[in-house]
């Protein structure tokens, strides 16, 4: 019986100079660590060992740990935070368009981790008290059911989408600058988050269908940031 104080995190990485002392870390700070150290096993035990968020080597023994993310994102809402090489931008923009939370970049300190996995865990929990639904023109938000749709049909976003798109609903009409997103959305002081927001607002418009010369629902505000609106709500 899983501990609900204790989360289970499942770390799939084949380099056991990593996967030690990383689940050790992990273990002293009060999670629960296993470690799978192939794609296929890391798979296998994320459907069957329910973690509550995986730690995602991109380069495994049997395949692209991007790929292992995609799957991960078909089967559901399991928080995600890939490891990736350093300099490697192009791995970290592909993780987060597959629909990653997070990244971390080797070498990286077991703090650093335990820290990032600890925020992306915060995140991952719905605040209580925080609005339900909320609908603006043709964009249904549901907070509660974390579902969007789109003049009625159901949107498949990542978490960092949706709560991205909630940062804007909730604030409609509002100017809402590029840093107070990345602080509502990501951590406060993340270096490199600015190219972050816009792998997801892009991601974002288009699942909208939202064409960024002429947006009917996302509005950049250049040098600013960005405006949630919907045609017939103006
Ligand atoms: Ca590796």
């Amino acid at each position: 019986m899983a501990d609900p104080g204790r989360p289970d995190i499942l770390l799939i990485e084949d380099e056991t100079a990593i996967t030690e002392p990383l689940a050790e870390a992990l273990e002293r700070e009060g999670f629960t660590a296993r470690v799978a150290g192939t794609a296929a096993d890391g798979l296998r035990m994320a459907s069957e060992a329910t973690p509550d968020l995986v730690l995602l080597d991109i380069g495994l023994p049997d395949g692209s740990g991007l790929d292992v993310c995609r799957e991960l994102r078909r089967e559901g809402e399991l928080p995600v935070i890939m490891l990736t090489a350093r300099g490697s931008e192009a791995d970290r923009v592909a993780g987060l368009e597959m629909g990653a939370d997070d990244y971390v970049v080797k070498p990286f300190s077991a703090r650093e981790v335990t820290a990032r996995v600890r925020a992306v865990l915060r995140r991952s929990r719905p605040e209580p008290g925080e609005r339900e639904r909320i609908h603006i023109g043709e964009v249904e938000l549901d907070a509660n059911r974390h579902s969007v749709a789109l003049a009625g049909e159901a949107l498949e976003l990542s978490r960092k989408e949706f709560e991205l798109l909630k940062a804007l609903m909730e604030r409609a009409g509002d100017v809402i600058t590029r840093q107070d997103l990345i602080e509502d959305v990501w951590d406060m002081n993340w270096f490199g988050s600015t190219k972050t927001l816009d792998v997801h607002i892009s991601g974002l418009r288009k699942k909208l269908g939202d064409d960024p010369s002429d947006p009917r629902f996302i509005h950049t505000v250049r040098g600013v940031g960005f405006r949630f609106s919907a045609p017939d709500e103006l």
